[in-house]
């Protein structure tokens, strides 16, 4: 048996033998938040962002390396404060970022190892990615090829024009909230990323960009409490929420 339902849990194991990348962008500025400092930067219980999503990788069985990217002015520190400060041992470059996100994914996969077969990236901005979703994410993409965690709308959803007039209601069966993780076999995101690029086409997410080629993605479900950090008030909930798993 593969799978009960659409997005449930992959059943197989993932072959050990596949080599798999985490490609982490981190290199936003943080401008929605009130702070000089990059939101990857700021402390959770003590501990920048960064650290609490990085070491969830560390410690992944499913995971060979990672290729961080950082601002461009932040490598060096980088390096220094979190790579060999963390003893982040699976951090096999620390490379400069782009002006947009997408820019900075692509950074990464130009210095994938070799011998990467699959590419799992994963915002920065999300600490609370689970082990195990990482590795169902990464079997998703052993075997479909494409796959973004995502999780399915409960409210009703509208689609509506400049000024709030309603336009249509979406069946909402239909419709996911993608997050990261997503997972690829490395040539479609490398082919997907060359070709957005050629086309000066960007996207919100890199599912997208391998959508736009024609070829499947697949949804799987993710975990409500993955959330981005991205505003003060989701900084206060990550506090609460680590908070509470220490009770
Ligand atoms: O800006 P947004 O919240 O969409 O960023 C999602 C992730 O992408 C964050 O981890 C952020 O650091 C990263 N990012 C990046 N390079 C950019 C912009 C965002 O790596 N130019």
């Amino acid at each position: 048996m593969k799978e009960k339902h659409p997005g449930s849990l992959f059943i197989t194991m993932t072959n050990a033998n596949t080599k798999t990348t985490a490609v982490i962008p981190a290199g936003g500025s943080g401008r929605r938040m009130q702070s000089s400092e990059a939101k990857q930067y700021l402390l959770l219980q003590g501990t920048p962002l960064l650290v609490h999503t990085l070491r969830i990788f560390q410690e992944s069985p499913v995971i060979g390396d990672i290729v961080l990217v950082v601002p461009v002015n932040d490598v060096s520190m980088i390096q220094s404060d979190i790579v060999d400060a963390f003893a982040m041992t699976k951090i096999r470059q620390v490379v400069a970022g782009g002006k947009e996100r997408q820019d900075s994914v692509r950074n990464g996969l130009a210095v994938l190892p070799a011998d990467c077969e699959i590419v799992i990236i994963h915002d920065a901005a999300r600490p609370f990615v689970s082990p195990a979703l990482i590795e169902k994410a990464v079997d998703g993409a052993v075997q479909e090829g494409a796959v973004a965690v995502g999780v399915r709308v409960k409210d009703t959803v509208k689609k509506c024009d400049g000024e709030g007039r309603v336009m249509d209601t979406l069946d909402r069966e239909q419709i996911w909230m993608a997050q990261t993780p997503q997972a690829f076999r490395r040539a479609t995101i490398v082919a997907a990323h060359q070709k957005a690029r050629e086309d000066n086409f960007y996207g919100t997410d890199d599912a997208v960009l391998v959508e736009r080629m024609g070829i499947p993605v697949r949804m799987i479900d993710g975990i409500p409490d993955n959330i981005k950090i991205t505003t003060t008030e989701d900084l206060a909930w990550a506090e609460c929420r680590l908070s509470a798993r220490k009770l």
